[in-house]
């Protein structure tokens, strides 16, 4: 029996074999739950298909943009499984022009996409959510990155909407905790994967935290994954609100 056998996860932001979302299906698939992963657009699903075929999960559609397609997920899930147990908010997107050179360059439109699709979603997704994980000890968790924190080199608009996230995560373990769920964020390390290829000077980023980190090593999908398994679990029935990092220690340094 696997740490999740039949438990009900929805994962958003798989988008290829790279992504940290689609680690996480794999692992949560093989400790035995049964899962839906989302996309948005023909691009996206035609990756996302195999792979969710691969591991017997369902695929529909939800542009997190959209109160309607995040409505009629939320209504198609209620119908096939009568509730969620895991939703799994791995979603960022800004305007690869806002991520390069000065944080001064921002522009408004550019600032409200990266802070819609990579902040409010996660309060959008849980509002339409919550009836669905009420009353059984249910999880939610959004992946963040320590620029939310700490300036880094071109991340600009994306640090800001992770500080939004993070404390959206604080607010949503108070709004839901009364009906038992769990909200919390994990932090990662720089990892390659597509949204990550759209900040400027990434590889730059990943030999700092090479050089400097207390592991001396950046870490992988998978670290990742085995940390989401531990949050989403019961092994975590007491942590809530909580920003719990997987970045091979790199944010207890100094220099
Ligand atoms: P990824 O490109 O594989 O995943 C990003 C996902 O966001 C994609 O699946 C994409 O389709 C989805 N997305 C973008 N706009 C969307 C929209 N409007 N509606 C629905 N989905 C949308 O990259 P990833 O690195 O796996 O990113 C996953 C999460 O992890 C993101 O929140 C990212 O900020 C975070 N993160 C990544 C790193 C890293 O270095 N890769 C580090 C820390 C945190």
């Amino acid at each position: 029996m696997g740490l999740l056998a039949g438990k009900k996860v929805v994962v958003l932001g798989v988008a290829n074999e790279k992504s940290i979302a689609w680690a996480i299906a794999r692992l949560f698939h093989a400790e035995g739950a049964e899962l839906l992963l989302t996309y948005a657009g023909e691009a996206i699903e035609k990756r996302v298909r195999p792979l969710a075929e691969s591991i017997r999960a369902t695929v529909a559609p939800c542009n997190v943009t959209s109160d309607e397609e995040i409505a009629t997920l939320m209504s198609a899930i209620d119908e096939r499984w009568g509730g969620i147990d895991i939703l799994i908010h791995s979603v960022a997107f800004a305007d690869k022009e806002e991520l390069k050179g000065s944080i001064l360059s921002t522009t408004r439109q550019g600032f409200s996409m990266a802070l819609d699709i990579s902040a409010y979603s996660f309060i959008a997704l849980l509002k339409e959510a919550q009836p669905l994980m009420a009353g059984r000890n249910a999880v939610a968790l959004a992946m963040s990155y320590y620029g939310a924190e700490k300036v880094f080199p071109n991340y600009n608009v994306m640090g800001v909407a992770k500080a939004a996230l993070e404390a959206s995560v604080r607010y949503l373990a108070v709004g839901m905790g009364e009906d038992g769920v769990r909200v919390n964020a994990i932090s990662a390390g720089p990892i390659k994967t597509l949204a990550a290829a759209g900040v400027a000077g990434f590889n730059q980023i990943l030999s700092t935290v090479e050089e400097r980190a207390p592991l001396r090593r950046n870490i992988t999908q998978e670290e990742v994954a085995k940390s989401a398994l531990y949050l989403c679990s019961d092994l975590a029935s007491g942590v809530t609100g909580e920003v719990h990092y997987v970045d091979a220690g790199y944010h207890v340094t100094g220099i």
